[in-house]
């Protein structure tokens, strides 16, 4: 039976082994960590629960389609449930607006206008077909299928393509696009948050990061039950079933050739032979690494790597009626705050806040009667910068912003502080992410899309120097993000598919 060997259990690297499994090879996957789902794991501290790494999920039928491939032989398959959410999250910006981006177009255009005035809600509904328009016409071109296969150019797609050439943002940056529908600045802020999606600059991105809007707006946003975790716990469930082995605490050290073929994987001291290897590590290391004797594309092992996150875990022991499971603080200056971060490594003083509490959802997340507060702010993809000093003036900023927009709400008495109430915390740097999955400078996106042809500059899913060699993962195209980790783990398996034999 034909072998392949997986190197990472992330959301890619379980994605792409499930399915070469089902294609009959025979899988074995080598996690360097104790555990699979890499970035996507949780963390516990006393009562609390928390999802460590993302807290946002959509288009949930690519873990469906996993999903229907298995349980075709596997029909006691326990199923993977989850809700679609209300809402998409609470955002408050310092002028101490609040809005809740209902999921409802129409309730969402109704608030809009309760807000902003009449026919603003309509601007972002114009905004929001766009959206819609640019993602159907560019995913089975750039999401679905390899950019750098000359398969992947048939006439039916570029058919698509053309069909809406002249509604796609082709030309210009995201801000300046999100600046042309007559909306208010605050509404240009949240549709400007969407380039951090995959850890890029609003100012700098292309335009064309408009499609990114629609995933939330258009398909929902949803919450598995049990926590994100949960997309793990269920993705290697549907790979035992396939059949994949596991060897956990098993490093990889090098991928084994014979100068035109891979061979296998050396990993602590052993040999996985392996007539297919995918690697679902960072594609720097990958190279660096893995892969030191042979020629690294040195362009794109350089390319600017996406933001990195300073992540804190609050155990708070008592809630908030304002916030709920995705909550945004903006800062007064979006422009500013992104120009400090690629300038000076953060936000300074003013960072845009995100907090996500799963227990607004899940109860059993919290202490009885407390959050778990997961909260997020962008700063570079620099371990080195992120000392102790920088950490704690990046927390008592954080805690200044949060205590402003909820005594505004009304969560707050003057005099009460939110630090006042937490009583357990961890945190996570981009040190820390980089040390836990090699993620190349701690980014959580791979590399970042701030320039117009970052999209074709991620590095390609099939090796051009050694036959057999596949590459998965937010570091290769199509980039970061789960919906994008499994369908790049879906590309390899299709690239397979054409230019492998399996016995
Ligand atoms: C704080 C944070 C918040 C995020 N928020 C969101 C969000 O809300 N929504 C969203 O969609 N995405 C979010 N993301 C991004 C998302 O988590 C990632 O894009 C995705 O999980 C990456 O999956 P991956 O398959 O590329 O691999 P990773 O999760 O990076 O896993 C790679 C695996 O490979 C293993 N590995 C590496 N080298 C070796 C080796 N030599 N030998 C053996 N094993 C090795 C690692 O240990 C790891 O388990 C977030 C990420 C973080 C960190």
């Amino acid at each position: 039976m034909s072998k392949a060997v997986v190197i990472g259990a992330g959301v890619a690297g379980l994605a792409a082994s499930t399915r070469l499994a089902v294609q009959g090879w025979k899988v074995t996957v080598l996690e360097q960590a104790p555990e699979p789902g890499g970035k996507l794991r949780e963390i516990r501290l006393g009562d609390y629960r928390f999802d460590a790494g993302p807290s946002l999920f959509t288009w949930p039928d690519l873990v469906l389609e996993l999903d229907a491939l298995v349980r075709s032989n596997h029909p006691d398959l326990p199923p993977f449930p989850f809700q679609q959410v209300d809402r998409s999250a609470h955002y408050f910006w310092p002028t101490g607006r609040r809005w809740i981006a209902w999921a409802d177009p129409a309730a969402r255009s109704e608030s809009v206008d309760a807000l902003w005035g009449p026919g603003t809600g309509e601007r972002l509904e114009r905004y929001l077909a766009d959206s819609k328009a640019a993602f159907e016409a560019t995913r089975p071109l750039f999401l679905e299928s390899s950019l750098h296969e000359r398969t992947t150019y048939s006439w039916e797609r570029l058919k698509q393509v053309g069909r809406h050439l002249g509604r796609l943002p082709l030309l210009g940056r995201f801000h300046r696009r999100n600046s042309a529908y007559g909306l208010p600045d605050e509404l240009v802020q949240f549709l400007d948050r969407y380039a951090t999606y995959n850890g890029s600059d609003p100012m700098r991105a292309p335009a064309m990061l408009q499609v990114i809007p629609h995933l939330e707006h258009g398909m929902g946003t949803f919450f598995p039950e049990g926590g994100m975790v949960a997309i793990t716990q269920h993705l290697l469930r549907l790979a035992e079933r396939a059949g994949v082995r596991f060897e956990l605490n098993t490093r990889a050290e090098a991928i084994e050739h014979n100068g035109q073929r891979v061979t296998g994987v050396r990993a602590g001291g052993r040999f996985f032979p392996g007539d297919l290897v995918v690697s679902n590590a960072d594609i720097h290391p990958t190279y660096t690494r893995l892969l030191r004797d042979r020629v690294a594309p040195a362009a794109t092992l350089e390319r600017e790597r996406s933001t990195s996150g300073l992540i804190f875990y609050w155990g708070v022991r008592r809630t908030f009626p304002s916030l709920h499971l995705h909550n945004l603080f903006f800062s007064a200056d979006y422009a500013e705050e992104f120009d400090a971060i690629r300038r000076l490594g953060d936000p300074m003083e003013d960072p845009t806040v995100y907090v996500h509490i799963s227990s607004k959802l899940e109860a059993g997340d919290a202490s009885v009667g407390g959050e778990n507060w997961f909260v997020l702010l962008n700063v570079a993809a620099d371990p080195e910068h992120m000392t102790e000093e920088r950490i704690a003036a990046l927390k008592a900023a954080t805690l200044k912003r949060v205590d402003a927009a909820l005594r505004e709400a009304g969560d707050l008495e003057p005099g009460e502080h939110v630090g006042d109430y937490i009583e357990v915390e961890d945190r996570l740097t981009p040190r820390d992410i980089e040390a836990r999955t090699s993620s190349w400078r701690g980014a959580l996106y791979g590399t970042s899309s701030n320039s117009p042809t970052a999209a074709f500059l991620r590095h390609r899913n099939r090796s051009t120097d050694l036959k057999g060699l596949y590459f998965c993962g937010g570091s290769v195209h199509p980039g970061g993000g789960i919906p994008l980790c499994l369908l790049s783990g879906k590309i390899v398996s299709d690239l397979v598919m054409e230019n492998e034999r399996v016995a």
